[in-house]
């Protein structure tokens, strides 16, 4: 640990300040860090303020080497940085690695958006007019990310917002500050040989949401991008939107995938695997329920309990581990009460029982629950490896059954059926921001716009035009001519 320490600049940092970092791994603590005090807040905001009146001066392509260069060192840092996520935040040691990969792709997705901020030119109704849209830097924007993706988030937004001429200031969870921690010391060290950034373009801040507070509130803050669960969400949109700011909210999944009875089910099996354990079940996009034609339930829930008989959990540094531990014991009792919930509306719990794992953390075997209905627990997203199985006997009824949930981040279905892999694609399909087919909810990669609606907010990160979300938008008319019609055909003469 010390080695790895050293290796990311974070020796000096981590230890005396008052918040305690435990590893999920064996429950120890393994830094005690210094936190902002919230009467700071105020003059961080100031600095992103004139970090901004300086940056949206520079050329986007300018802008986009500063975030070629934080790509060349995340390369350079990877294997580093891929090992601090999974002490921190408890992933097995190649989803640690993807996470810093995710941050390496998004970096080479925005160099490449710094030359392509398009605006559209509009034909005007007037003779002698031009119009066209401008997109320009819109502010400081507020990043506060969630444990899961402690990092990956972040680079995400940053990013966009940098070549888009947006300042940064970051408010990691209060259980990883660590990642955040290095991750500005691997850009520290992109700003060097960038030269002459303005002092406070990036920012970090540590602490609870008090600190997240001070950001949602204020009106030199023009973008806040919030990641986390619908609970913090149903706080923080409205705050932002008392004071007409923008939120990107990216919030609580409750995925489902449909099996029809044409499925390739060695293909499903695997996604299902996969995309209902991976990060023990901790991911936003995590498969939570699984809707099966009731003509191959049975056949495919033997496979699957098979499947989750073998599954590794444990050390999530030890090779063959699939599934490392909850972030903390609280997590691993809500998995209980939730399944203790799930058998008294009628669920049959397969798995679920703790496991000793490494002494200190909270390891559990995933569970597989065959439910009569899509009861309350169902509907609800706990942030764990439970799968609920429910039958389905038309593919109205699976839609149906896939939209009736409050949260609408991400689905799919499993079928060789054209129709029906259509049908779950179409206006009247899936009501999710991602919908998938023949591939599991979890695992996006970055070329796409990424977030849900309803209760996951309605935000959109990454690919695509998501850039749009960082920027203002403005339409500019020019007359080029020497009279000055009015639109609509007004005449106002005098
Ligand atoms: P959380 O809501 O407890 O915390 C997320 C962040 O919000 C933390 O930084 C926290 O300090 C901050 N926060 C909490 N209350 C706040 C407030 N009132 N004002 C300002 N900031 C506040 O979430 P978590 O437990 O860290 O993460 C798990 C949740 O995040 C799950 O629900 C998961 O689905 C969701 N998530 C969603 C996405 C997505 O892209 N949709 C991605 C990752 C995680």
């Amino acid at each position: 640990m010390t080695e790895l320490f050293d290796a990311l600049g974070l020796t000096e940092a981590v230890t005396g300040g008052p918040l305690a970092v435990h590893s999920p791994i064996d429950g120890a603590r393994i830094a005690s860090v210094a936190v902002t005090d919230p009467a700071d807040m105020p003059a961080v905001i100031a600095r992103a303020q004139a970090a901004f009146r300086l940056w949206r001066e520079v050329p986007a392509p300018r802008r986009g080497e500063l975030v070629r260069l934080l790509g060349e060192e995340l390369r350079a840092a990877k294997a580093d940085l891929g090992a601090l996520v999974t002490l921190e935040a408890g992933k097995i040691a190649s989803e640690g690695l993807g996470e810093v990969q995710e941050m390496i792709d998004i970096c080479d997705f925005a160099v490449g958006l710094s030359r392509q901020l398009y605006g559209l030119t509009i034909a005007s109704e007037r003779p002698g007019h031009r119009m066209m849209e401008t997109w320009q830097p819109m502010g400081p924007c507020a990043v506060i990310s969630a444990f899961n993706f402690p990092v990956a988030v972040w680079a995400w937004n940053a990013a966009l917002a940098l070549v888009c001429g947006d300042p940064v200031i970051w408010k990691p969870s209060e259980k990883t500050p660590l990642t955040a921690m290095a991750s500005m010391r691997i850009l520290n060290r992109a700003l060097a040989r960038f030269g002459d950034a303005p002092e406070g373009l990036v920012q970090l801040v540590v602490g609870g949401p008090q600190i997240g507070e001070a950001l949602v509130t204020s009106a030199d803050v023009p973008i806040v991008s919030a990641t986390g669960s619908t609970r913090m969400g149903r706080i923080v949109g409205p705050k932002v939107a008392e004071r007409f700011g923008r939120a990107i909210l990216e919030l609580g999944g409750n995925n489902a995938m449909i099996v029809a009875p044409s499925a390739d089910l060695d293909m499903a099996v695997r996604a299902i695997v996969f995309s209902a354990v991976g990060t023990a079940g901790q991911r936003c996009t995590t498969l939570r329920r699984l809707i099966v034609h009731h003509s191959i339930r049975d056949e495919l829930m033997g496979r699957l309990l098979r499947a989750y008989a073998s599954l590794p959990v444990g050390d999530p540094r030890a090779p063959g581990t699939l599934v490392g531990p909850l972030i903390d014991e609280g997590s691993r009792s809500r998995m209980l009460a939730a399944l203790d919930r799930a058998r008294a509306e009628g669920g049959e719990v397969h798995g679920g029982a703790p496991v000793e794992g490494v002494p200190g953390g909270a390891y559990i075997r995933p569970a597989i629950v065959l439910m009569p209905a899509q009861t309350g627990v169902v509907r609800e997203e706990t942030f764990a490896p439970i799968l609920y199985v429910m039958g389905y006997d038309t593919l109205d009824q699976a839609i149906a059954m896939q939209n009736d949930v409050p949260q609408g981040l991400s689905s799919c279905i499993f079928t060789l059926n054209l129709r029906e892999a259509e049908a779950f694609l179409s206006a009247a399909g899936s009501d999710c921001g991602i919908a998938n087919v023949n591939i599991g909810p979890s695992g996006a990669e970055i070329g796409g716009a990424f977030g849900g609606e309803k209760d996951t907010g309605g935000g959109r990160e990454s690919g695509s035009d998501a850039w749009r979300g960082y920027m203002r938008r403005q339409t500019n008319t020019v007359n080029w001519s020497a009279s000055l019609p009015l639109a609509q055909g007004v005449r106002f003469d005098f």
